[in-house]
Order: C-alpha cells, then structure tokens, then sequence
C-alpha cells in the first residue's frame, strides 16, 4: 500500500510504500543497530529517538486508518515493532482518531500477544497441533 506519494524507495522497487515508513526499519535505518537499541534511546528522551518515533505513530496512525476504512475490521499490531506498542497505545489512538472520522474509539486496535517471533511461534503452533493429534 503506497503510504506517501514519491516518498521512501521500498526494497519492493516502488516508492512510498507503507513497509518504508512503518517497519522496524524505519526507525532504525542509518543509526541504530537494532530495534531494542532505538527503544532504549526513546525512552532515555532522546530528542531524535522522539522525533522519529512521533514520526513513525503519525505513518503507522494514516495506514492504520487506511486500513480500517478498506475494510472494516480489528486490527492487530504485530510484527517487530508491535511488541514495543503496547505502551504506546495512547498515543497512537490518538493519532489514529485524527484521520478516522467513523469510529467512536479504538477499540479495533489491538497489541499482538507475543512480543518477539510471533511468525515462528504461529508456524510451531500448527506442527504442534499436527504432533498433537496424531499421539
Ligand atoms: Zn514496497
């Protein structure tokens, strides 16, 4: 989903894509090694950790609003970074509440429920089930 016109070159080959403003990647990108490492450094009140953050929650806040509006349903934030979200609800609904002009609330948005490795956790759980059933 293009996010911002001509914007951020995504490694898809396109520009402005979402995944350019809204993945770990973007936060991290040219200064710090690792996503923990940029968290750290934002909750240290680091003035560009903050800006960028501020930044990140207003792109994140637009898709997902452009995502509600497409189709009408929960959202829930996952990923690398949607394990740091949950304490940053707050600001975050705020922001998404600027750019949807429907919903009363937020209550579609949602924290996934591991913080790290949901995708490997959500592959082992279907072997898991398979192990499970033929026992
Ligand atoms: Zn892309």
């Amino acid at each position: 989903m293009i996010l911002v016109p001509g914007g951020r070159k995504c490694y898809c080959g396109k520009k402005g894509c979402a995944d350019a403003y809204c993945a770990a990647s973007a936060l991290t990108d040219g200064k710090y090694e690792s996503l923990e490492l940029f968290m750290e450094a934002l909750s240290e009140g680091n003035t560009k950790a903050q800006k960028k953050w501020a930044d990140y929650l207003d792109n994140l806040a637009i898709l997902i609003s452009n995502l509600r509006m497409a189709y009408d349903m929960d959202i829930i934030l996952g990923g690398e970074v949607g394990g740091y979200l949950a304490d940053h609800m707050l600001a975050l609904g705020e922001k998404v509440m600027e750019y949807n002009g429907f919903d009363r609330d937020i209550r579609y948005l949602k924290n996934c429920t591991y913080r790290k490795e949901a995708s490997a956790v959500g592959a082992a759980k279907h072997f898991f089930s398979e192990f499970i059933k033929n026992i």
